[in-house]
């Protein structure tokens, strides 16, 4: 019975290499819509910081899939899975039969419903998610004097202090009331203001407040 993964990103290719660690013979294909070998997607803030270079952060390496019997299709997207004949149809043409099928396909960015946006991100604005993206914004940050980050979470933090660390003069603009709402509370939430803003320090960063919300949100109150 044949495996075929879909997805060779942090899940997918741990998958990979633990089912080839069980079982030698069973016949295994993996997709991987990015053109890279996986790499640890945790360690792109670091890659952002110029604390690390891509090819720091692989994971697993192109020659094992030769060396292990895996069928790796890097840069090929799975296009369509046809359950009736059991069946992936891929970007590259091939249609590949699966005993076992699994999806592991992460996620995408979100992109609020900011005005502007309703035909992709508009130039200039990059998503923060694949080494691609990564290296879009290392290049749209050279030459470049300020940025925005949308997003005050882990990941916009993270690629704020990446492009402070560039040298350009960076804005969060958060939605709620204080940065990492979902990890601290607002006491803690605010302490991340106080250091950056007081240390005078530069290249420093702002969060924006009042929160920066949609222009679609509708007002409040009356
Ligand atoms: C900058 C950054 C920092 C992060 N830091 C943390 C952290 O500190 N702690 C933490 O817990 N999590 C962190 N995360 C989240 C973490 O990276 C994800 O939870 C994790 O990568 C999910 O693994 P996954 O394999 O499910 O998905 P992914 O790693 O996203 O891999 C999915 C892969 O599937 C591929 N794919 C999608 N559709 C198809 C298709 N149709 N055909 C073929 N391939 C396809 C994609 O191209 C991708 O390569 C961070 C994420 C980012 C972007």
């Amino acid at each position: 019975m044949s495996i075929v993964v879909i997805g060779n990103g942090m899940a997918g290719s741990r998958l990979v290499t633990e089912i080839r660690e069980r079982d030698r013979e069973v016949p295994l294909t993996v997709f991987g819509a990015e053109p890279e070998q996986p790499y640890n997607r945790i360690l792109l803030s670091n890659v952002l910081a110029g604390a690390a270079g891509p090819e720091q952060i692989g994971l697993v390496d192109r020659a094992w899939y030769g060396r292990n019997g895996v069928d790796a299709r890097h840069g090929v997207e799975v296009t369509a899975i046809d359950r009736a004949a059991r069946v992936v149809h891929a970007s590259d043409g091939t249609a590949t039969p699966y005993g076992t099928l699994v999806i592991a396909t992460g996620s995408r960015s979100i992109v609020p419903p900011i005005p502007g946006t309703e035909d992709g991100l508009p130039e200039g604005a990059l998503a923060f998610r694949t080494l691609d993206d990564c290296r879009a914004i290392i290049g749209a940050a050279e030459g470049a004097r300020r940025a925005v980050v949308i997003g005050g979470g882990l990941l916009g933090i993270e690629a704020a202090r990446g492009l402070a660390g560039r040298g350009l003069d960076v804005t969060v603009a958060h939605l709620a009331g204080h940065l990492m709402e979902r990890q601290l509370d607002p006491g803690a939430g605010r302490c991340w203001r106080g250091p950056s803003a007081a240390s005078g320090s530069a290249p420093a960063w702002r969060p924006m407040s009042p929160p920066c919300a949609p222009a679609t949100t509708p007002a409040r109150g009356g």
